[in-house]
């Protein structure tokens, strides 16, 4: 069985604690690796090696720093299989997924690579003959990343690259879940020529160990953190300490919406991707599935067709769509919902049981209502949850009736309708006529309480840069 250590400072090493802990395949609950369990001590070196690379770092010109990027990106494609094994192992998606996600991640690093050397500044017309005013981008500081398991290579790099091709150096605290992706990535970028302490991997079991020295440490200037809405709040009361640049991509609560001139063959296939991709474990996965009366039967039927279809199994079998869920207490909440649900009137069409304690059997539930905890909370599961409509008006007060808004889909033929539903949709993201929506080049991020930032796209970049202004007097 592997050992694996953290990566400070360009090297493997072990943690000062003298602990580790164990990583579980969540398809057999084997375990996959023994991890460093990294203390306080080990975040103050991370910290201490990302300070003193900053100078260096930030100093040399963007153009080589996205052409180390290249290399890196160019390493990620070279070891994509191996990678993607190492995340099935750990995460449990199907292998297909997960070379689908290490080319997805590497594109960020691709992308940013392209961007880094575009962070223009400005000239502003001053008001007066005797001045001139100018803007010029810095990188922010040291930045410290928090990343989730659903998708343990791409939420690396989707913060890494801008941060790396901004100037900034970083501490990264992978989940405690999926440690093993990040390593091997932050390794991949020592290989490629990224210089020692620029890219730091630490491995708490406790992420409050991490965030007791990040928030404290007046060298971490800029906080990235993705994952669930109650961590993101504790940490944005954590932030205000010193007030550090504060990034949140949290949960969210998709509606998918199919009106009555939908083209149904694609808005079925359109589901398929955004519920039970990665299991329907993913912040933008359709969590309230609305269909129009007038086209609800045969919608129903096609969907039913396609979700008869999907295997479940371990991911590294040939032939696996949805793999186990990443532990017994998601499978446990997943399966409280489904109670919770059936209880207040839902009607299980397919689906509904619990294999071998791992996996939730595709399932897709019928009349579905405002009272049922499915409606408020997101699934994070293979379960697709229906509720009918009538009424346009009625239909976008019960779409926005969420503290969550991050994405949204919908389908129609009406273009006019196109242009009213997204905009009166509350959520950073809308997928029209369309499941799938995330790209490196695109703006990912959410409204109200799916946080605060964006990821991806030149937008993505700025996360990373101050906007200095300078106001020259002249004679
Ligand atoms: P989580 O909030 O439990 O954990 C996310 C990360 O935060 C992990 O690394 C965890 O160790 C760390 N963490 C937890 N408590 C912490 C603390 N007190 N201090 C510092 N770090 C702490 O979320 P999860 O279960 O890993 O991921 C699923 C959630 O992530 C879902 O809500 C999903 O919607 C969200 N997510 C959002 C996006 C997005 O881009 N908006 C993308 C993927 C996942």
């Amino acid at each position: 069985m592997k050992r694996s250590k953290m990566y400070i400072d360009g090297e493997m090493r072990d943690s000062n604690t003298g602990s580790t802990f164990e990583v579980y395949n969540p398809a057999d609950g084997a375990v996959v690796s023994e991890v460093s369990k990294a203390g306080v001590k080990d975040v103050r070196s991370a910290v201490d090696a990302a300070s003193a690379a900053f100078g260096t770092w930030s100093a040399i010109p963007a153009s080589r720093r996205c052409s180390l990027l290249r290399k890196w990106h160019r390493k990620i494609m070279a070891n994509r299989d191996q990678l993607a094994e190492t995340m099935t192992l750990e995460q449990g998606k199907p292998i297909a997924e997960a070379k689908g996600e290490i080319s997805y991640a590497a594109s960020f690093v691709r992308w940013f690579s392209e961007e880094g050397v575009r962070a223009y500044g400005e000239t502003i017309p001053a008001p007066t003959t005797k001045s001139r005013f100018v803007t010029i981008r810095q990188p922010v500081g040291v930045a410290a990343l928090i990343t989730p398991w659903n998708f343990p290579a791409a939420m690396i790099t989707r913060k890494v690259a801008p941060a790396l091709a901004a100037g900034c150096t970083v501490v990264i605290k992978p989940s405690e879940e999926t440690p093993l992706s990040a390593l091997a990535l932050a390794e991949l970028a020592g290989e490629a020529g990224i210089p020692p302490g620029v890219i730091n991997v630490v491995t708490p079991k406790d992420p409050k160990v991490f965030s007791k020295v990040i928030f404290d440490d007046e060298r971490v200037r800029k906080v990235s953190f993705t994952g669930s809405i109650p961590v993101g709040k504790k940490l944005m009361e954590m932030a205000s300490g010193q007030l550090k640049k504060l990034s949140l991509e949290l949960g969210g609560n998709a509606p998918f919406i199919v009106f009555e001139d939908a083209d149904i063959d694609r808005a079925v296939k359109g589901l398929m991707t955004a519920k039970f991709r990665n299991g329907g474990q993913a912040c933008i996965a359709a969590n309230r599935i609305y269909l129009h009366r007038d086209i609800k039967f045969p919608f129903v039927e096609k969907l039913l067709g396609e979700v008869e279809k999907l295997k479940c199994g371990n991911g590294m079998e040939p032939g696996t769509n949805i793999g186990p869920l990443i532990n017994h207490s998601a499978v446990d909440k997943v399966n409280g919902l489904l109670w919770d649900a059936e209880d207040k009137g839902a009607e299980i069409l397919a689906g509904g049981s619990i294999l071998n304690k791992r996996w939730v059997q595709p399932t897709v539930m019928d009349n579905c209502s405002e009272e049922m905890e499915v409606f408020s909370e997101e699934i994070f599961g293979p379960v697709a949850a229906i509720y009918d409509f009538s009424d346009e008006g009625e239909l976008i007060k019960s779409a926005n009736r969420s503290p969550a808004g991050l994405a949204a889909y919908f389908y129609t033929r009406d273009v006019n309708r196109c242009w009213r539903i997204a905009e009166k949709l509350e959520t950073g993201m809308v997928g029209i006529n369309s499941g799938f929506i995330s790209d490196a080049s695109a703006p990912f991020g959410g409204v109200k309480e799916s946080g605060t930032g964006r990821e991806g796209s030149s937008y993505g970049l700025d996360e990373y840069q101050e906007i200095k202004y300078m106001s020259w007097g002249l004679d």
